[in-house]
């Protein structure tokens, strides 16, 4: 299929180029946050809803009152408004919360959706040209770009770093069949529990990952203790961004690794939808990062599984795939979140917690698959097909990485065989990024 793909790459610009884009940013900035407040006033107050061609015949009259905004490169600025439009788009259709004012301290983009050139001149250097900018900006270009190059956008992270976007369109071929279902738990303790009908896989949260984030935890707490507005408060707040985004950025490799495995390794792989988990006992950071890590890996799945002609199937959110034994259906409703092992006292299976959800989805999985006819499958599962909703699928761009955990997989697969043995994956080493951004 044809897809849409984002590469992304580090961008290293001088210190007259970064002032450049700061003004690309600032502008885009302006004219979006100006055009946000007039519209919102006309919404409040009227109830009218501004159209982008509005904007657009606005634009005009806003730059002659602002002689400034002729720095910034037009187009730049037309695409800031879509994306106003698109934002009250998305407002309007319920999809999402009312458009907010951009800040100087988030995110920075500039999206320019013509007149650029991207050369490669070695293995890892290339160069941006970009309208209004008399000298190419130099990439960090880690890998070689593949199919038609629609338009890029240039962020600039809060930790004041650059990278360039470069939205793509190429075809991806969908992977073979290998006649293999997945039942995945997002764990607690763990990051995920596989089963596949033989074997259980563990798939561990990264110890460079809780390594990276205990130090942010640190460097958040000598932030607290620093006068704020202070000298040496900059300092340490410029750290806590810094650190950040190499979470952000550690995180997503790592779930790009799992998540391509996966696709490669089944066809079709049954998860539990999401916010039935949202019950971690930990500290506030740990929550959040868990959070937007599970959020991101069921994104993940799920456009990989559409790209890559894979099937992905919600459980149904108030399935107890935890509770229920997977042996013969015995629903415990006393389990509790810190019971990790449990005995089911109707047929004397022993369970361990994860182990046995991922087991239960894994059923679901059989049962879709078989219309309801596998003879292993249990009533509850049976009745709780009704309920699945079949996704649809997608690829994963990081295909060398995703071979890596693939062929991880493979061995470990080959050297445990026999059936109900657990696996544990040795903790995977990362890749520079290379990942697909949205
Ligand atoms: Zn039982």
């Amino acid at each position: 299929m044809i897809t849409e793909y984002t590469y992304k790459f580090r961008l290293n610009p001088n210190k007259e180029q970064e002032q450049f884009l700061n003004i690309q940013f600032g502008h885009c900035r302006f004219v979006y946050n100006y055009f946000l407040a007039l519209s919102k006033k006309e919404y409040e107050e009227k109830g009218i809803k501004w159209k982008y061609s509005l904007y657009q015949s606005m634009l005009p009259i806003l730059k002659k009152e602002y002689p400034f905004l002729k720095q910034a490169n037009s187009q730049s600025l037309q695409v800031s408004l879509q994306n106003l439009d698109t934002a009250y788009k998305n407002f309007f259709k319920g999809e999402a919360g009312f458009p907010k004012f951009k800040k100087k301290k988030s995110k920075q983009t500039v999206h320019i959706p013509q007149h650029f050139a991207i050369e490669k001149v070695s293995k890892k250097r290339g160069f941006l040209k970009i309208p209004k900018l008399k000298t190419p900006i130099p990439i960090k270009m880690h890998r070689d770009i593949e199919g038609q190059i629609r338009s890029i956008s240039i962020t600039k992270t809060p930790d004041g770093r650059y990278y360039l976007n470069v939205l793509t369109r190429k075809e991806i071929q969908p992977l073979k069949p290998v006649n293999k279902t997945a039942g995945i738990d997002v764990g607690i303790k763990e990051f995920a529990i596989i089963y596949d009908g033989e074997n259980t896989h563990h798939i561990e949260n990264p110890k460079y990952l809780q390594k990276s984030e205990k130090k942010l935890i640190k460097l958040q707490r000598q932030l607290s203790r620093k006068q704020k507005g202070s000298k040496n408060w900059e300092k340490a707040k410029q750290k806590v961004a810094r650190q950040h985004q190499k979470i952000v950025n550690q995180r997503k490799d790592f779930l790009h690794k799992v998540s391509s495995a996966i696709t490669k390794q089944y066809d079709c792989f049954v998860v539990e939808s999401l916010n039935i988990k949202g019950m971690i006992q930990n500290n506030k950071l740990s929550k959040q990062i868990a959070d937007v890590s599970w959020y991101e890996f069921m994104r993940m799945l799920e456009y990989k599984a559409k790209w890559y002609g894979r099937q992905i199937i919600k459980a149904d959110r108030f399935y107890a795939s935890s509770k229920t034994c997977s042996v013969c259906g015995y629903k415990n409703n006393q389990l509790t979140l810190s019971v990790r092992k449990w005995q089911c006292p109707v047929c004397g299976t022993q369970h361990d917690r994860d182990e046995n959800a991922s087991k239960n989805l894994y059923q679901i999985g059989l049962t879709h698959l078989t219309g309801g006819r596998a003879g292993t499958v249990r009533t509850q599962a049976c009745a709780l097909h009704q309920k699945v909703q079949a996704q649809s699928q997608r690829d994963c761009g990081a295909g060398s990485v995703g071979g890596l955990l693939h062929k991880q997989i493979g061995d470990h697969k080959g050297a445990v065989s026999n059936s109900g043995q657990s696996t544990r994956y040795p903790v995977m080493k990362q890749e520079a990024c290379c990942f697909n951004s949205e």
